[in-house]
């Protein structure tokens, strides 16, 4: 059985696009375990949606298990393979095809890479706002199949506000393209949003269509301290109405978290002392450098006379801008600090961020295995990130971080997952978000578009428990 599609799939493909054997020996399921052979019948690397297509049909005849891998950054083990699965990349389907400056719309592949984008459209003045750490291996298809949201979402929206068209590949093999630049379009369902978020389990991304918007011509940054959280919320409100539409980015990093984003084994210096409970990092796009620049400063300087605040930097020149993101973008640096990193990715009512995640820092220290605990995020959009670091990576340690993290957010109205996904790791907790009615609707969506179960079997939803 097995041979046979490997045999079919040799016919269909050239030999360089269908690695087997040994060559999967430097192929990995994550950017984060290189060091991890990969487990797979096969890795295919199509070249067009028409390949894509095939590999279908022929998986569809032959009940073959596939997951679809983008450049392979995702937080969720949503890459994760069990060594049944047929692997289809979609790197080698890498081309940007149109750039539309008066539509104001890039068409691309979904194996364009996120820093592509940007450097593509920059060249015509325009911004894809989509920003965020992994921007230099996240590929497009990647990133709409999991929603991302990232530093500019409180500006620009997540990624589905961003999707006008998409081409993909459904399980059995069939092309459902709807490549429109229109912004508008209420002629029934809107079937490409489906796809968005899905990660990979109920089509393959091929091609969009995404809307950019004019680029703004001047940027600015600064990193500001603060020592209470109604502070930070309060700062919130001031800047985005002070800066009249022009907030961008607001960022939080809770102070553990700020020594390690700095601490002396990386290259970056930390621009405050390390004296304030809070850090937070903001961004405003405008198009009057100077005035912008000094709209911002003043903003900050009255609010230090008026006690809003207890400290500020402002960043004054485009290097400067690159070092304070540079320290919150490498969220690899705290990554590299944890034993057997565990990651959360919560969403939560912005006025309740101060005290829930308070309660559930002083709670890790009760965990014997918990070595490290830090937390930081995207708090215009109520979404912060934990990474815990442990001794142990047993079931038993990671459920008890899980349920202490996720343990109030049901009574709260929050979400396990504000952006990252569901993947693997997520599943058993999807509960805690979503109705029975909700879930149960999921499956049958499921059902419908993946009969047989085929595509990236067994992330997001367990298929196999009942309604
Ligand atoms: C340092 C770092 C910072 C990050 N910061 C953020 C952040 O701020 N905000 C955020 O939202 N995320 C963030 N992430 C998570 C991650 O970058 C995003 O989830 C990203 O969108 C994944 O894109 P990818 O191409 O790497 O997808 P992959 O990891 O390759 O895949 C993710 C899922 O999408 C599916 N998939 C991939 N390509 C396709 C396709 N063409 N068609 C159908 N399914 C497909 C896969 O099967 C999988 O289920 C961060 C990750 C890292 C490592």
């Amino acid at each position: 059985m097995t041979s046979d599609i490997l045999n079919k799939l040799r016919e269909l493909l050239p030999t360089d696009q269908v690695l087997t054997g040994e060559d999967l020996n430097d192929r990995y399921h994550h950017i984060w375990h290189m060091d991890q052979a990969l487990r797979a019948k096969a890795y295919l690397l199509p070249k067009s949606t028409e390949e894509v297509s095939q590999i279908m049909k022929l998986c569809h005849q032959h009940g073959q298990a596939i997951i679809v891998f983008g450049g392979l950054t995702n937080l969720v083990g949503s890459t994760e393979t069990d060594g049944d699965e047929v692997i289809i990349s979609m790197e080698k389907l890498n081309h940007i095809e149109e750039i539309d400056e008066k539509s104001r719309t890039i068409t691309v592949n979904s194996g364009v890479v996120l820093e592509q984008i940007h450097q593509a459209v920059k060249e015509k003045n325009l911004l894809f706002p989509l920003n965020f750490g992994a921007k230099g291996s996240a590929q497009i298809g990647g990133i709409i199949s999991t929603n991302a949201g990232g530093l500019r979402v409180f500006k620009y929206g997540m990624t589905r506000h961003m999707v006008l068209g998409l081409e993909v590949v459904m399980a059995d093999g069939t092309i459902i393209s709807s490549m429109k630049k229109i912004i508008k379009d209420n002629s029934a369902y809107d079937l490409k949003q489906l796809f968005v978020g899905s990660e990979g389990t109920l089509g393959i991304i091929t091609k969009a269509v995404l809307k950019l918007v004019e680029a703004p011509t001047s940027r600015n940054s600064a990193f500001i301290g603060v020592n209470e959280y109604d502070q930070v919320v309060n700062l919130l409100k001031y800047l985005d109405s002070g800066l009249a539409g022009n907030l961008s980015g607001f960022e939080l990093i809770w102070n553990h978290s700020y020594r390690a984003f700095t601490n002396p084994s990386t290259s970056v210096k930390p621009p405050l002392p390390y004296d304030y409970k809070y850090y937070v990092l903001v961004e405003s796009l405008g198009n009057d450098q100077q005035k912008d620049h000094d709209i911002l400063s003043d903003l900050l300087e009255a609010a230090l006379e008026r006690d809003m605040i207890a400290d500020a930097s402002m960043a004054h020149t485009e290097s400067d801008i690159d070092w304070f993101w540079r320290i919150r973008e490498d969220v690899h640096v705290l990554k590299s600090l944890c034993n057997n990193d565990q990651h959360f990715d919560i969403s939560l009512p912005i006025p309740l961020i101060g005290t829930v995640i308070a309660d559930i820092i002083e709670r890790a220290k009760d965990i014997d295995e918990v070595e490290e605990c830090f937390a930081f995020g995207h708090v215009a959009d109520g979404n912060i990130h934990f990474i815990f670091g442990k001794s142990e990576q047993t079931d038993e340690v990671i459920s008890k971080i899980n349920d202490l993290v996720y343990g109030q957010l049901k009574a709260i109205g929050g979400s396990v997952s504000a952006e990252h996904g569901i993947g693997n790791h997520k599943k058993p907790y999807l509960h805690l978000c979503r109705s029975t009615e909700e879930i149960a609707l999921m499956k049958l969506l499921k059902k419908s578009m993946d009969p047989l179960g085929l595509l990236n079997p067994g992330k997001i939803l367990d298929m196999s428990l009942p309604d």
